[in-house]
């Protein structure tokens, strides 16, 4: 495998996919470039090392055919600024014009390619397509960890056309390298932090966590499928009634593997899904018909801050209740600080997935967190175990 680092870029015309879906607003200006900056270490060690980065990527959900809406053109002023350099544009990816626009790249120029997904072949993995793409270059690099999770023609099925010179980009390096610790080479004791809506999203990485973890937390809806699957009270919240038994047998594989499991013991309960609603606080297994819990209670929080002031290593994925909601977001908040501090005395966390990531952002304490994902799908397939298209492409052949 080639690292981005020692490759020799001299003279190269670079295949790079990047992640540049970023959200424009209605007059299709960059509301947030976070994606567009954290590709700049990638494109600039290509330039510094005298190659031609040819950027790749997709913007929004097009209907497999042109629309303007979606046109990764809107992305050429800012990048050529963050890039101090003006930025050329294909208005295809594939095709004679992207191959005359490749081929007369000199050393320090940029190409952009247009949006990938104007061509239905790209999410297909058609082989034919990512030949065209290939034939633009003459080295790959992937960069765009939040589609590692995927078979496309860019992210995937390109890369064999590349045996010998085929990496990743500095981002996706990253994310691994903070994953691989947390899978593989914890410090203990390590703590997962698992919340959101449902246990049939987490099942998987319950599974898999349950082989590493010496404490499993868990929290925010799924919470109630658990206590109702141990005959408690849980009134109106959510639950997955056919995940009853589920629950049960992830409880006891729990057991088996010596993990230690915290469920909440008391909860912030409302009788409306509303911030308006009224609330009281109730053991957890005690909630009175036409009430939900929306939040873990005071008590859960002390005890789960204990556990996580004495991890050294933390992995949270899922808020602890509906933090959207003012009056339900004080569990999520109290993590997040806890995981801040836990930080702050030499533990590692990683925080990934979805919704945790909004609420490290809404809390402010993102650069109070070891690493925060950018690939929510893709981060939550790896910790599941499996092994990601986009990054066996690379690693293996
Ligand atoms: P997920 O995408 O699986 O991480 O789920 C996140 C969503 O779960 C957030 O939108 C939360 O509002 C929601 N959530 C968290 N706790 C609860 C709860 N007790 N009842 C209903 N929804 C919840």
């Amino acid at each position: 495998m080639k690292n981005i680092d020692t490759y020799d870029f001299n003279g190269k015309r670079v295949l790079v996919r990047v992640d540049f879906n970023v959200p424009l607003n209605d007059k299709f200006e960059i509301t947030d470039d976070t994606r567009i900056r954290a590709a700049l270490p990638t494109i600039n060690r290509i330039l510094e090392g005298g190659g031609m980065p040819i950027l790749m990527s997709h913007l929004g959900r097009p209907k497999d055919a042109y629309d303007e809406r979606f046109s990764l053109k809107h992305i050429v002023p800012r990048l050529s600024e963050l890039l101090g350099r003006e930025v050329k544009f294909a208005p295809d990816c594939v095709g004679p014009v992207a191959e005359e626009m490749a081929a007369s790249l000199k050393p320090g120029e940029v190409l952009l390619l247009e949006n990938l997904r104007f061509h239905p072949e790209e999410k297909k993995g058609d082989e034919q397509f990512a030949a065209q793409l290939a034939k633009l270059a003459d080295a790959y690099v992937n960069d765009a960890f939040g589609t590692a999770h995927r078979a496309h023609a860019s992210t995937t099925v390109v890369a064999k056309f590349f045996p010998e010179d085929k990496m990743f980009g500095y981002l996706i390096e990253n994310e691994l390298k903070h994953m691989d610790k947390v899978l593989h080479n914890p410090e203990h004791p390590f703590t997962a932090i698992m919340g959101g809506a449902k246990v049939s999203d987490k099942i998987l990485i319950i599974e898999n966590l349950l082989e590493r973890v010496d404490n499993l937390v868990i929290g925010g809806g799924m919470v109630y499928t658990f206590v109702k699957a141990r005959g408690g009270k849980i009134g109106n919240s959510l639950v997955e009634e056919d995940k009853l038994d589920l629950a049960l047998h992830l409880l006891d594989k729990a057991k088996e593997k010596n993990v230690k499991v915290i469920l909440p013991v008391d909860n912030v309960i409302a009788d409306a899904f509303s911030n308006d609603a009224n609330t009281r606080i109730t053991p957890v297994d005690e909630i009175p018909d036409g009430w939900m819990g929306l939040d873990v209670g005071p008590e859960t929080i002390k005890q789960v801050r204990e556990v996580i002031l004495n991890s050294k290593t933390i992995l949270w994925n899922g808020p602890m209740g509906v933090f959207e909601m003012e009056k339900f977001a004080e569990g999520t908040k109290q993590v997040a600080l806890a995981i801040a501090e836990a930080t702050e005395k030499g533990a590692f966390s990683l925080v990934g997935g979805g919704d945790s990531v909004a609420a490290v952002n809404k809390f402010n304490l993102k650069d109070k967190m070891g690493y925060v994902s950018t690939g929510g799908g893709a981060m939550m397939e790896y910790m599941e175990g499996k092994e990601l298209p986009g990054i066996k492409a690379i690693r293996e052949g």
